[in-house]
């Protein structure tokens, strides 16, 4: 038999009144049972229709009609046929698209959209579209009425494309699943304990540290292993406090160094662990020991190992694609002659200039009209810049950005520690105040909504190393925000900052390495048309 479509009105209404119960136990999905409170449910109201259900086989045609009128919005353990009710496991009801349904009771009650779903009316002008822009435009548009068999739905359906804007700026899926993804495979930071009694540092010191390794390694106090540190602790146990011992297994300390030309009158280096001198700086430093790592638990340990410590972010970069990430890439160069259109388009640039701050550096500078007219718009069509500016430079440094084509979105700081992982209160740079942080301009060209946001912070805290180099948690906040996967570039890097994904240019690389076809190619016709010895790695 056909039912009308009227008939189907109280089973939609039904559907969106029960639809949480349904498939759940006691009703479990089972047909039988969804029949019989249907049935109750029509004879609760007498301005319901009566419907004939009278057996399964019935109430089964009733449903794979209601089904072809619905987009197949119910979902069974098997496919419907009138005789499936006989079999010994009869289907069930497993599923419920209640979006499928809303739109089925929209269109029964000849309307349109439900107003849920339906933004905002903007009023445009009627006029024939021409193009599928203007069609999906047009406030009323009819579709076609839907069939199933001989029953008709003759109903209009009204197209609003406001919804549509809606619907496609949704979180699609996947976008959610790789978020959730992300957060659950953020390692947790492990929280460092630091002892602040001067009399463990300087007892652990005394057992844990031998001088002569310090004058034999001068500068690189990471030439003793932690454990050897610990090892030494451990088999003096006999001659400290067990209190000193237990507390030197779970909390950072700093070991004193005292060689026969420190001076402890003097107090701290204030170049600390980037001190070049130490095999002779009069100034004390410091070894820093861990907690000891056999006392972490696996995934502290894990953490360590992987470097995945996230103190500042909340959460890994979600975008993900199935392209390999790209072998670093770096060109030795002097970056005001090369020809940017080699290099191709970025998604995200870090740039460092060599800004000339009117100070001895250990590396050549340029003009600040010489950065200025670097041809930047070169570089990306749509994307993410990081500037790097000093105090004099910040100005030049928001011009350039302009200039460049860039919106400035942000201002980020590195917040600068000393070895004693304390902010360095003896800068050495700054005329009235100690500089102790740097500033970096960030820029958006475009519109890059493809973007992660939200998941890193504006200030970045951590330690300093060689003169002018930066964190390199800098380099996994790019990461995060356009992808490991993504094209990025680094002007003004040095050979330490060359990293899988990134291409970097300076003058102080050690000559060429590329692997990007494209790229190669178009710089061995540059070295050729110029008479330029190739250089390759
Ligand atoms: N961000 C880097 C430091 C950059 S210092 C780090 O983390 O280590 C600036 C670098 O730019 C220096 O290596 C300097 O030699 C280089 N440089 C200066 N002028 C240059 C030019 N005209 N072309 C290419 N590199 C240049």
């Amino acid at each position: 038999m056909i039912y009308s479509k009227d008939c189907f009105v109280p089973f939609v209404e039904f559907i969106l009144y029960r639809e949480d119960v349904l498939t759940k136990p006691p009703i479990d999905g089972d047909l039988w049972k969804i029949r019989a409170l249907l049935i109750q449910y029509i004879q609760s109201n007498p301005n319901h229709p009566s419907i004939q259900l009278t057996n399964i086989s019935e109430f089964l045609t009733y449903l794979i009609q209601f089904n072809l009128i619905s987009g197949n919005s119910l979902k069974f353990s098997k496919l419907l046929n009138s005789n499936v009710g006989l079999e010994i496991t009869p289907p069930k009801l497993i599923w419920i698209n209640v979006s499928g349904i809303l739109l089925l009771k929209a269109r029964l009650q000849g309307g349109s959209f439900p107003q849920s779903m339906i933004v905002s009316g903007i009023h445009r002008p009627q006029k024939e579209p021409k193009t599928l822009f203007e069609l999906l435009e047009t406030p009323k548009l009819k579709m076609d009425p839907i069939y199933s068999h001989e029953i008709v739905l003759k109903t209009s359906f009204t197209f609003n494309p406001d919804m549509l804007f809606e619907l496609i700026k949704r979180p699609t899926a996947r976008t959610i699943l790789s978020k959730e993804r992300a957060r659950l495979k953020t390692k947790k930071v492990f929280f460092y304990n630091v002892c602040n009694d001067s009399n463990h540092n300087h007892i652990l010191g005394t057992v844990g540290l031998n001088k002569k390794e310090y004058s034999q390694y001068g500068t690189n106090k990471q030439m003793i292993p932690q454990a050897t540190v610990h090892q030494r602790i451990s088999q003096s146990k006999n001659m400290i406090s067990n209190e000193i011992y237990k507390c030197s297994q779970c909390k950072i300390h700093f070991l004193p160094i005292i060689n026969n030309h420190t001076d402890l009158n003097l107090g701290d280096c204030s170049y600390l662990d980037t001190c070049h001198k130490m095999k002779t700086c009069r100034y004390l430093h410091y070894y820093t020991l861990n907690s000891n790592s056999s006392h972490y638990s696996s995934d502290q340990k894990e953490n360590e190992e992987n470097n995945q410590v996230h103190e500042y972010s909340i959460g890994d970069c979600f975008s993900e694609s199935f392209r390999e990430v790209l072998p670093a890439q770096w060109i030795n160069c002097d970056i005001r002659y090369l020809p940017f259109k080699i290099l191709g388009k970025f998604a995200a640039i870090i740039s460092d200039p060599a800004w000339d701050i009117h100070m001895s550096l250990p590396y050549g500078t340029c003009k600040d009209e010489e950065l200025l007219s670097l041809p930047m718009h070169e570089l990306q069509d749509e994307g993410i810049i990081m500037l790097w500016v000093t105090g004099r430079s910040i100005e030049i440094g928001r011009r350039a950005l302009l200039k460049w084509g860039y919106k400035i979105s942000d201002e980020m700081i590195w917040v600068k520690l000393n070895q004693l992982k304390r902010t360095i209160v003896t800068g050495r740079t700054g005329h009235w105040l100690n500089h102790s942080k740097e500033h970096l301009l960030v820029g958006l060209k475009g519109n890059p909504i493809w973007i992660n946001r939200k998941i890193d912070m504006d200030v970045v805290v951590s330690g300093t190393r060689e003169t002018s180099r930066k964190p390199d948690r800098f380099y996994d906040i790019v990461e995060r925000l356009v992808g490991i996967h993504s094209r990025k570039l680094e002007i003004f890097g040095r050979d330490h900052n060359t990293r899988p994904g990134w291409l970097t240019i300076g003058n102080q690389l050690q000559g060429v390495s590329l692997y990007e076809p494209e790229v190669k190619r178009r710089y061995e016709a540059y070295t050729q048309s110029n008479n330029l010895h190739l250089n390759y790695n």
